[in-house]
């Protein structure tokens, strides 16, 4: 079931539950209030006929009263009809005495009777022996009100009687109209939601058709037309939007990676397929040439294995393999990596800056994998005679490790992309042919997996000083 459908669905169905209760409710405010009146009405006019009744000997009970029809009776207390309103004739003739023993005031109606008066105060019944009665007859109903009194000539009973046939009518016409009314409502309520439901769904309806022609024509540069209001479809557009920016950013990414991975495969494997047919197929070549030929195809393979290493470092980096944390002696650390570093100085002076002890939760093997990526970068790029310095400093909250070399630094325009997969400065790509640009950003990613900072300071043909900052603890 499509949403816009489940909306004016369930509209309709709430609709559908509160329709017949408000209009019950509303039916039983209005029914009750003039029902109500008319018991009102009865009262007054009985009790205002009463006291004419006890004060002179002879009631003026049989003036009519105008705009009311209102008929009064008055009876002796053996129930004999004495005087009566004129010109009310024919009005159903009821011994007060029956109506006063009925109970209870019966209600005008089943469902108003269910009801307790919602609007205003219910008619106040004066006098506890008096009683309301309902009376049918072929034509219309009637409602009697019967007071007894007591006056010096004796006791007796006053009887109003109204006609309720215009009223009834007038609330039964109401009460045929109220469902009709609902159903017009309801009806028009589901044409409704399910007008508003398609309005708002339109700009949905409009990301999906987007989402599927970027399936189906894998252009990622396609984006979402935004909405014109700035609501939740907006932000959902605007998202999206981002989502496919950063896929097409990552994919462009990626794509670039396997380009410059097989540019940078393909060199060393031309090498040693070359180097291979020279020695195969010039079987009498002198012992230098091929030496060299041999010497080059261990260099070429010692490169790819090197890069084919790192490719695969990256690659579970990417995958999120985690670290192995224990507490460790950073400054033992240093002085292992330092000592291994000495092997691949070629001319260059490697010492031991300022160091002192301490410890830290990392991974061993990484950390020292960072160490000699950084010391084997400084010792690359810094020709004989320069100076590489290795440090450790421990800070209040963290440690520093420093590399400092006086090699032939960074260009400025070169050292915010140093961290980039395969990127290498020009210089750098012709003073070491056998660098692969993967040891920074795995150095990147070590030092991010320690919750620390990597940050390179460099002055072109001064030198470079690389600052590690990992947190103590
Ligand atoms: P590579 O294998 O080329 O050394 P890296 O990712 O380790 O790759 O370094 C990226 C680039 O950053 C290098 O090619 C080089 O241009 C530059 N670089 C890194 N360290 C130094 C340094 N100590 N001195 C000068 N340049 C450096």
């Amino acid at each position: 079931m499509s949403i816009r459908l489940r909306f004016a669905f369930c509209y309709g169905t709430l609709f559908a539950l509160i329709l017949p209760l408000m209009t019950v409710l509303s039916y039983a405010i209005h029914a009750r209030g003039q029902y109500d009146d008319i018991d009102r009405m009865l009262i007054v006019r009985t009790e205002h006929a009463a006291s004419e009744v006890t004060s002179t000997s002879r009631p003026h009970l049989l003036q009519r009263e105008k705009g009311f029809e209102i008929a009064l009776h008055l009876y002796s207390s053996t129930g004999v009809l004495q005087d009566q309103t004129l010109g009310t004739a024919p009005l159903p003739s009821v011994d007060p005495r029956a109506i006063l023993h009925t109970p209870t005031r019966p209600a005008f109606d089943p469902i108003v009777g269910l009801f307790p008066p919602l609007m205003g105060s219910p008619p106040v019944i004066p006098d506890a022996t008096s009683a309301f009665s309902l009376i049918n007859t072929s034509e219309q109903r009637w409602r009697v009100y019967v007071l007894p009194f007591h006056t010096a000539q004796g006791a007796g009973y006053l009887e109003a009687v109204t006609p309720l046939g215009r009223l009834d009518a007038s609330i039964q016409a109401f009460r045929m109209i109220l469902p009709l009314l609902g159903l017009t409502s309801l009806f028009l309520a589901l044409l409704g939601s399910w007008a508003i439901a398609g309005n708002a769904l339109r700009p949905i309806t409009r990301m999906i058709q987007t989402a599927q022609t970027i399936t189906l024509s894998r252009d990622l540069s396609r984006r979402i037309e935004m909405p014109a209001h700035h609501d939740e479809l907006g932000r959902l557009a605007a998202t999206f939007n981002e989502l496919l920016a950063s896929v097409e950013a990552a994919h462009r990414t990626q794509q670039r990676l396997v380009a410059d991975a097989s540019h940078e495969l393909r060199a060393p494997l031309t090498a040693i397929l070359g180097n291979i047919e020279l020695l195969h197929h010039q079987q009498n070549m002198p012992a230098g040439d091929r030496e060299e030929a041999l010497a080059e195809l261990e260099r070429e393979a010692t490169r790819l294995s090197r890069l084919v290493a790192d490719l695969l470092m990256l690659a579970r980096a990417d995958a999120g393999i985690g670290l192995k944390r224990r507490p460790i002696d950073v400054d033992l650390l240093v002085l292992d990596a330092f000592h291994e570093a000495r092997h691949l100085a070629q001319g260059q002076t490697l010492r031991l800056g300022p160091f002192e002890p301490a410890h830290i939760e990392g991974d061993e093997d990484r950390l020292k994998q960072l160490l000699l990526i950084l010391l084997d970068n400084a010792l690359k790029y810094t020709p004989a005679g320069g100076e590489v310095v290795l440090g450790l400093r421990p800070q209040e909250e963290r440690v520093d490790i420093l590399v400092r070399d006086t090699g032939v630094g960074i260009a400025p325009e070169a050292l915010p992309h140093v961290f980039e997969r395969f990127y290498r400065a020009d210089p750098a790509r012709s003073r070491d042919p056998g660098g692969t640009g993967l040891g920074l950003p795995i150095a990147q990613w070590i030092v991010e997996q320690h919750q620390g900072t990597i940050r390179l300071e460099s002055q072109p043909g001064q030198g470079t000083l690389v600052t590690v900052r990992l947190p103590l603890g």
